[in-house]
């Protein structure tokens, strides 16, 4: 647990500047240095007492923490906040990597090979899982190989593929603080797109309608069904999932009719089932039958995922009762005393 203790009466005199998009840690680590002491040095000095590892600042604070660490640093609480994953420990699995980085950025790492390891820093980006390009300099993550100056700029998408996928990494992020993010959750939009499509006579997935270009062997995404979490070594993988968010939001009705036609007979289950778990407004608009929902259009996504989690609750407690009924029925009746 984190304990806080009473702030010491000044903040460090001297702090380094964060780079946009550095992980708190990073920074926090980098700050240390300058006094030539350890991160956690510098967090007790706060009045912070962090359990190990240092690691766990760049996840989900509570205010107090980040308020405190904004005194401490020199900055704003929302500041600290953009120093952190927007998600919270018990989700990093599914979005966060903890130890290695996801991606690699050969740009920035031939940039800083000069330095220090202890004075490097660390970009939130190249651990989240939603991401297709580097927090630091803005290029496209490179699948490993090795830095040199020839492959920098290599582009490795079309332009639109890859303006797509930009734009459905930011969806998936205001996903995550709960901002709106269009029609659908990501990973139902993922598993729209994953629906078995017959298309030339070929059996393929849905994506191959909305990100065609996702069919190079490259991408891996006609090969394997698609998962619902952008949790991906795969950087290709990650920009055809980003870009069909991005391409589903911008023509939702569109894209549904798309694939319930070209959709086989297990493809239409699938839809079926899926327009069964969402509000019956939107499932009603989606399919044509209703008026597109008066709400903001941007927190349907939002609206939907509510009604999941109540549907997910209904059935949860419907399940507790019956096995509570089912106790009452197999418990031995209790001999009543009648007094007479
Ligand atoms: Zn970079």
């Amino acid at each position: 647990m984190i304990a806080l203790r009473p702030a010491p009466s000044n903040p460090l005199p001297v702090i380094v500047r964060p780079v946009v998009y550095e992980l708190l840690s990073s920074w926090l680590r980098r700050t240390a240095h300058v006094y030539r002491v350890t991160a956690a040095d510098v967090l007790a000095h706060f009045g912070i007492d962090w359990p190990d590892p240092l690691r766990q600042a760049d996840f989900a604070q509570s205010a107090r923490i980040k308020a405190r660490l904004a005194w401490g640093l020199r900055t704003t609480a929302e500041r600290i906040q953009r120093a952190g994953h927007p998600v919270s420990v018990w989700r990093a699995n599914e979005l966060v990597a903890i130890d290695i980085p996801f991606s690699r950025c050969t740009a920035c790492e031939w940039a800083w090979s000069s330095s220090s390891r202890v004075l490097r820093p660390c970009s939130r980006s190249w651990y989240e899982a939603w991401r297709v390009k580097c927090g630091f300099c803005g290029r496209p993550f490179h699948l490993g190989g090795s830095p040199s100056r020839s492959s920098l700029d290599a582009v490795l998408v079309t332009d639109r593929l890859w303006r797509d996928a930009v734009d459905g990494s930011d969806i998936f992020e205001r996903y995550l603080h709960g901002r709106p993010c269009g029609w659908l959750p990501p990973r139902l939009i993922w598993s729209l797109a994953s629906i078995p499509v017959r298309r030339r006579r070929r059996l393929q997935m849905a994506f191959g309608l909305i990100v065609p270009e996702a069919s190079a062997p490259v991408f891996g995404m006609l090969q394997a069904a698609c998962a619902t979490t952008c949790r991906t070594i795969n950087p290709f993988r990650r920009v055809a999932m980003m870009a069909a968010i991005q391409r589903f939001n911008q023509d939702p009705l569109g894209w549904l009719k798309k694939f319930s036609s070209a959709a086989t007979v297990a493809g239409r289950t699938a839809i079926a089932r899926l327009l069964s778990t969402l509000p019956d407004a939107i499932a009603g608009s989606m399919q044509g039958n209703a008026p597109l929902p008066a709400a903001a259009p941007g927190y349907w996504c939002q609206a939907v995922e509510m009604h999941q989690v109540r549907l997910k609750l209904a059935v949860n407690l419907g399940q507790i009762r019956d096995s509570c009924t089912e106790l009452n029925v197999n418990a031995p009746h209790n001999p009543v005393e009648s007094h007479g």
